[in-house]
């Protein structure tokens, strides 16, 4: 048995992201809906936001690099640090203190491009900056909080398998994102060093596929498989 019926979500950003798929939970495509869509080709030209953070970048930055999807994910602020630098903003240092509590248990990551959309006379209260940058908020466990909101762990056969309803499976084999988002229903195990699924796992993962021939579909989750996993490991797996 094949993985070729794997269903993937496509979300296209910008054309320098050379069309490839994001994914995430929620909704899935065919691969046959995979196909370039017209979008607006961008200037040339950094925006006052994109120049400000490209100047205080210790290399030269082009518009080629700014606009290449790889130099973006090599290049993902992660440390509170680098993201004061390169956004000229100072918290003080408690704040800064329970900013790095929280990314030692649920890591940044924010892209140079997503870094320039906050609006830098109102960072703490822009949207952007809201949505990936860590809350100390994030390390209060509430009575009514769940380990396994999405109760993942009951349909799990074999560990990295998600098979809720008869026909499809969701198979984790990544947990890394270009960006991590602080209300992503999966934090426990996206951007954790621990939950990382290494060979065995994934070989486990397979094996059960096979042995189900009721399944027509494989989401291939985590994390985000398409954007941070090269092509060739992809196709590793359609052909497995
Ligand atoms: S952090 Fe969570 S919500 Fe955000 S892209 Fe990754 S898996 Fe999706």
């Amino acid at each position: 048995m094949t993985l070729s019926n794997t269903r993937i979500i496509a979300n296209y950003t910008e054309q320098s992201f050379d069309h490839r798929p994001s994914v995430c939970l929620g909704k899935s495509l065919p691969l046959g809906h995979l196909q370039k869509r017209t979008v607006q080709e961008k200037p040339m030209q950094f925006t006052d936001s994109e120049q400000q953070i490209v100047d205080r970048f210790d290399t030269d930055v082009s518009r080629e690099r700014w606009r290449d999807w790889k130099w973006q994910l090599k290049h993902c602020i992660k440390d509170v640090a680098t993201f004061e630098k390169l956004l000229d903003y100072t918290f003080p240092e408690a704040k800064r203190k329970d900013i790095e509590a929280t990314i030692a248990k649920f890591p940044m990551a924010i892209t140079p491009y997503y870094l320039s959309l906050i609006d830098t006379d109102n960072v703490e209260n822009d949207p952007i900056f809201k949505q990936s940058f860590p809350d100390v908020r994030e390390l209060d466990i509430a009575d009514y909080d769940m380990e396994d909101p999405l109760h993942e762990d009951a349909d799990s056969p074999v560990t990295g398998i998600t098979h809720r309803y008869p026909d499809r499976v969701l198979f984790l084999i990544s947990n890394t994102c270009a960006m991590y988002c602080r209300h992503c229903t999966r934090k426990r195990k996206v951007g954790d060093v621990d939950s990382i699924p290494d060979r065995e796992q994934i070989k486990a993962g397979l094996d059960y596929i096979r042995n189900a021939p009721q399944v027509r579909d494989v989401l291939l989750s985590g994390g985000d498989p398409p954007l941070m996993l090269s092509d060739d490991y992809l196709d590793g797996y359609s052909q497995s």
